[in-house]
């Protein structure tokens, strides 16, 4: 058994800014990083349009509270308004530490932080490093975490949450290259594990978006909270759904349909293209839907819009979103310049996750938190997207919710000795799964089952929802559960089994399908990303409340817990 006073499982943004803290405030204690990619291929280097923080640097008018009701507004009011306001008034300061961590941000001619206009942002508040703004900030903060002597496994697959009596004892990892199966004990264990894009066919996220950390929570008894709200982002590129950036509305480009409308007018008159995405996905949908997308040969009746930026200028193309050029370049065959991109939405963030407190700590129901337990960035919920994010809020939840978690943790691990565990079982067991997985004489291959689980989210739990198309989806999910026993790996080695991995991904994509698509069911109403055909309007009177939702293989138990209002006051959302 391998002691650490804190575990970390994530090398992203949020995993790295807690470790960062920790060695900040409590040098003499040991970190474990773990991460089943290398840190820096965590999803976190793909963000591309910025990090949202009221620095004043090109609109004076801005204010913390202009920042924190927007976000609110776009959450159509379901964020816990204490922790946007922890998110809005801590941002500038966690930004300029960024900036002096190293951070290659863009500079506004007079040498301070450029920031551009975003989506569902009244401000021009967003920070960049052009449209590689998250490969700038995890490179620094991974460089500063090596400088302190971090202890890295990477490449190691955490397989579960050692949970006894409601504390958080350690975790069972898995080393992809050796098959090596260890325990570490620890006095602490945060998850920042990042989203699960890839529950879903078309996705903007990386393969190893597959939810692991709220799988593992789920398994280990634990509730989800607001898992039914998915954000599909407007501008995934045609058909292989990878993003182009809200940065490129941000800097002018136009929605424009088959028939050549920039539609937004019809859904957002005010906002037009930097509506909120909920709003701006929900019209390209309906576009699509009335036949008024666009097909490949430019006719009339297909399955996309166009993103143009023609307007823009080469110029501005090639300085500010000149990866979102290469994008299209390489992967459509399409230059930005002359030619408009094919897009449509595509799945992108996930607003539930795992609860906590403010301060990190993952909550067992309304009152009560998991000792030793801690969770920041998207796998976390806490809340501050609630029913839909703001572009460029997620880089900064991760950023000041990980300095937060890194914060408490140092703090909270003075209290505890190291847990007792029993180590051989742990080992056991987890053989025991691995063996079981290599040695099963199923039929069916990984890939089969995958697709026919992402098939079935797209096609039941999309942009629109009804209750009978749910209820389809939660049928077909179950029976897709049960072929789980029914695949086979061809790979029986111990040295870097990838088809063992996407086994064990497989297993964390089915449990958090179900867990969205029972609290979607349930939620009988519209607000944010969930949109309920069957239940058009918001009903805060039944539903302006958080879904707290405990998985186990014989069914889900949903609660309602109640939203934190203390700043503003529900109303209509319109824009
Ligand atoms: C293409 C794209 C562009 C985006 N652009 C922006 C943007 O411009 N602005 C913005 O605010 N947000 C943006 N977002 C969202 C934002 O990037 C993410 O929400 C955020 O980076 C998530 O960071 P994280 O630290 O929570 O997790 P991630 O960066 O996803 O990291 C997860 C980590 O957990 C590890 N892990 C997971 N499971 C296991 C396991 N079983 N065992 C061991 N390790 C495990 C992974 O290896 C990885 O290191 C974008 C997202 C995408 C997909």
């Amino acid at each position: 058994m391998i002691d650490h006073d804190v575990v970390i499982v994530g090398g992203g943004l949020a995993g790295c800014r807690a470790a960062l803290e920790i060695c900040r405030l409590a040098p003499d204690l040991t970190i474990a990083l773990i991460a089943k990619t290398h840190p820096i291929r965590s999803h976190s280097v793909a963000a591309q349009g910025g990090i949202a923080a009221t620095l004043k640097n090109v609109d004076d008018q801005d204010s913390w509270e202009s920042h924190a009701f927007d976000t609110v507004k776009g959450s159509d009011f379901l964020a816990d308004q204490d922790a946007v306001a922890i998110l809005t008034q801590e941002a500038p300061d966690v930004v300029i530490d960024l900036e002096h961590l190293g951070v290659l941000f863009s500079r506004l001619e007079d040498g301070r932080i450029a920031q551009r206009p975003f989506g569902g942002h009244s401000h021009n508040r967003t920070c960049y490093a052009a449209d590689k703004t998250g490969h700038a900030i995890l490179h620094e903060l991974y460089c500063n975490l090596l400088k302190y002597g971090v202890n890295f496994y990477e490449e190691w697959y955490v397989l579960r949450l050692i949970l006894e009596d409601q504390q958080a004892k350690g975790v069972v990892l898995y080393h992809i290259e050796t098959g090596e199966i260890a325990v570490i004990r620890a006095r602490a264990v945060m998850f920042a594990t990042g989203g699960y894009g890839r529950v879903f066919n078309t996705t903007s996220n990386d393969f190893a978006s597959t939810g692991d950390g709220l799988a593992m929570t789920a398994l280990a008894g634990l509730p989800l909270e607001d898992m039914e709200f998915v954000q599909f982002h407007p501008t995934g590129l045609y058909p292989a759904g990878v993003l182009i950036s809200e940065a490129v509305r941000g800097e002018g480009a136009y929605l424009v349909n088959a028939v050549g409308n920039r539609f937004m007018v019809n859904y957002a008159p005010s906002r037009m293209e930097l509506a909120p995405r909920d709003i701006v996905s929900r019209a390209i949908t309906t576009e699509i839907r009335q036949g008024r997308g666009i097909h490949l040969d430019g006719s009339g009746g297909g399955p996309f819009v166009h993103l143009d930026l023609r307007h823009m200028g080469r110029e501005k193309i090639m300085s500010r979103v000149p990866f979102c050029w290469e994008e299209a370049h390489r992967l459509a065959g399409v230059d930005a310049v002359v030619e408009p991109i094919p897009v449509r939405p595509t799945g992108h963030y996930s607003m539930g996750g795992i609860p906590v407190t403010t301060s990190g700590q993952v909550r067992l129901n309304q009152d009560q938190v998991v000792t030793g337990f801690f969770a920041a960035g998207e796998t976390a919920c806490v809340s501050v997207h609630g029913a839909n994010r703001l572009g460029s809020n997620s880089l900064l939840e991760c950023v000041v919710y990980g300095r937060r978690t890194g914060a408490a943790i140092a703090q909270d691990v003075r209290q505890r000795k190291f847990p007792q565990i029993n180590y051989s079982r742990y080992v056991q067991e987890a053989q025991e799964q691995i063996q079981q997985l290599l040695d099963q004489p199923g039929t069916l291959r990984i890939a089969e089952l995958r697709n026919q689980v992402q098939d079935c989210m797209t096609d039941h739990c999309g942009v629109f929802r009804t209750a009978e198309l749910l209820t389809e989806g939660v049928n077909q999910l179950e029976s897709l559960q049960q072929q789980y026993g029914n695949i086979r790996l061809d790979d029986h080695s111990k040295v870097w089994n990838s088809e063992l991995i996407e086994a064990l991904e497989l297993r964390s994509l089915l449990v958090v399908a179900t867990v969205i698509l029972s609290s979607a069911l349930n939620r009988q109403e519209s607000r944010g990303a969930h949109y309920r055909e069957d239940y058009p309007q918001r009903d805060d009177q039944r539903f302006l409340q958080h879904t707290f939702a405990s998985y186990s293989p014989t069914g889900m138990d949903i609660r309602y817990v109640p939203v934190t209002i203390n700043l503003f006051e529900p109303e209509e959302r319109r824009y």
